[in-house]
């Protein structure tokens, strides 16, 4: 297969049998019908539709190593600034058709594999076989164009001690049995967002594990079929509440699930493992191949595309209702320039610093991808509290549908409408604000930005102890020895 279409995504997930578990009812299949699921699944679909789009098609896929066929970008191994350059304008062409609030369209663990296969020789480090089932799992994922969610972190059951202790170290997802065709998983992870319709789950490490032999069995990294036998999802309350596109703009479209995972004797096959048993391997997972900063590549060009959305949002809401002469306005609204000329900035440079990494791979420049890592989930904060802040009592003049096209409709032209805007104009732009800045929806999107890539708090440690000072400690201390 190649490249697929949203048609040929929709397909393969009506014949998948996935267990999810939400609000007291139990799936096993069909969650493409699911009033959960369905609008955010259809915004997949039509992700998946750009890729056979003659406008976009050039840009979104190129042709397979192994069959000439087009196959999604996001696999592309970059060798040339060129085909680091293709990869960024098809994130960013995903990434704008739902103004970065899918957090997980498929380039962003597509380019975590592509970063894993092409440093299969650091697999192979452990067993030579793991370097070749990361590369052979590359391939099928990018031959299939399969859908991938991952999950990594343990429950939050007690944060005081690691994963392996809590709760005499049965509650973190950890290898209870291996036989000659494979290991057995039981136990969970946290989370995995759009856990109920990806087509596989990467089972992957996260937190930096000790090196003790009773972390062993919690430090390995697999893939399996989201149906396989004993895994399970446990999904938050949705969010989409079925409303008319009108009264939820975004949430009725870019609502994406997260789900609790929970293993209960899932085998894996050897296949499927890339690491076993091996905690230093886990913890250079992402930073030894080079995954995360291709990743964040993905991210940033996210991102950006959010942040354009709400330069948009707050510069139409403001010239709504003649607020954009006051200088507190301005001052906000340059807040959110600034955060995209930032973004922007990041990006260029990453790009123009790039260098080939150990095994030949053109990687973005990892200090300011890892700059822009560490300052966004905090920027994004300061969006929903502008917009809250500048929108006021007008965020609660917002009828629904109903009321505007109902007995109330006169009242709505007269009453709300605004310097710029007719009362169902004005309506129409309001309800979209709040669904980016009070809805449940908006609340969700800011805690994703929050934690999506791991705990600011902890990723600013580390930041600052990865981080070369010394040349910025020499000059001071030169400076105090001047005469
Ligand atoms: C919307 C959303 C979607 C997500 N999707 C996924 C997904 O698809 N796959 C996935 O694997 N994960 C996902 N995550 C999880 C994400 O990786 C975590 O939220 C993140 O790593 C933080 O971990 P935690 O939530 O367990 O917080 P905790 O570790 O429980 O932290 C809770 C609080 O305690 C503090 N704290 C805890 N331990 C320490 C410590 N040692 N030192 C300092 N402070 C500490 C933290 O700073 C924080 O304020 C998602 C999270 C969210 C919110």
């Amino acid at each position: 297969m190649a490249a697929r279409s949203g048609r040929q995504f929709l397909d393969r997930l009506s014949a998948a049998r996935v267990h999810v578990e939400i609000q007291g009812e139990t799936l096993t299949g069909r969650v493409n019908e699911h009033p959960a699921f369905r609008n955010v699944i259809r915004s997949y679909a039509d992700l998946y539709d750009m890729q056979h789009d003659p406008a976009h098609r050039d840009v979104l896929t190129y042709p397979s190593p192994s069959t000439g066929q087009p196959v999604a970008t996001s696999f592309l191994t970059p060798r040339t600034p060129e085909d680091l350059d293709q990869r960024q304008r098809a994130f960013k062409l995903w990434a704008d058709r739902s103004f970065g609030m899918l957090g997980r369209t498929p380039d962003y663990l597509n380019s975590a594999l592509m970063a894993l296969a092409a440093a299969a020789g650091w697999f192979a480090q452990a067993d030579p076989s793991f370097g070749r089932n990361i590369e052979n799992y590359y391939e099928r994922v990018r031959e299939d164009d399969l859908l991938c969610t991952h999950t990594l972190i343990p429950p939050q059951a007690n944060r005081a001690v690691s994963g392996s202790r809590q709760a005499g170290g049965t509650l973190m997802a950890h290898i209870t049995k291996e036989d000659d065709n494979g290991i057995v998983i039981n136990g969970a992870r946290m989370l995995a967002t759009i856990g109920p319709f990806a087509d596989e789950l990467l089972v992957f490490p996260s937190t930096v594990l000790r090196n003790t032999p009773e972390d062993r069995q919690y430090s390995f990294a697999c893939a399996v079929p989201n149906d396989t036998p004993g895994l399970r999802y446990l999904a938050r309350e949705p969010l989409d509440y079925g409303r008319p596109r009108h009264d939820h703009p975004l949430g009725s479209r870019f609502e994406e699930p997260d789900a609790v995972v929970v293993f209960d004797d899932v085998h894996v096959p050897y296949e499927r493992c890339f690491v076993l048993g091996d905690p230093e391997l886990c913890n250079g997972f992402y930073t030894r191949t080079s995954a995360a900063a291709h990743m964040t590549h993905q991210v940033i060009a996210r991102t950006t595309a959010k942040t354009e959305y709400i330069l948009g949002l707050v510069s139409l809401l403001t010239e709504a209702i003649g607020i954009e002469q006051f200088q507190h306005v301005q001052a906000d609204v340059a807040e959110v320039i600034t955060t995209l000329e930032l973004l922007r900035a990041f990006s260029r440079a990453a790009q123009a610093d790039a260098e080939p990494n150990d095994f030949g791979v053109l990687t973005p420049a990892w200090a300011p991808l890892n700059a822009a890592r560490n300052l966004y989930p905090r920027l994004y904060q300061r969006f929903p509290e502008i917009l809250r802040k500048l929108g006021a009592s007008g965020l609660m003049a917002t009828p629904t549908l109903a009321d505007v096209t109902g007995p109330a409709a006169a009242d709505i032209e007269t009453y709300l409408q605004a310097a710029a805007l007719g009362g169902a104009e004005r309506v129409a732009l309001f309800r979209l604000v709040w669904d980016t800045c009070i809805s449940a929806f908006s609340g969700r999107q800011a805690l994703y930005e929050y934690y999506f890539f791991g705990d600011p708090v902890r990723m600013a440690g580390a930041y600052v102890s990865s981080y070369d000072r010394e040349p910025y400690k020499a000059a001071v201390r030169a400076f105090l020895e001047r005469p």
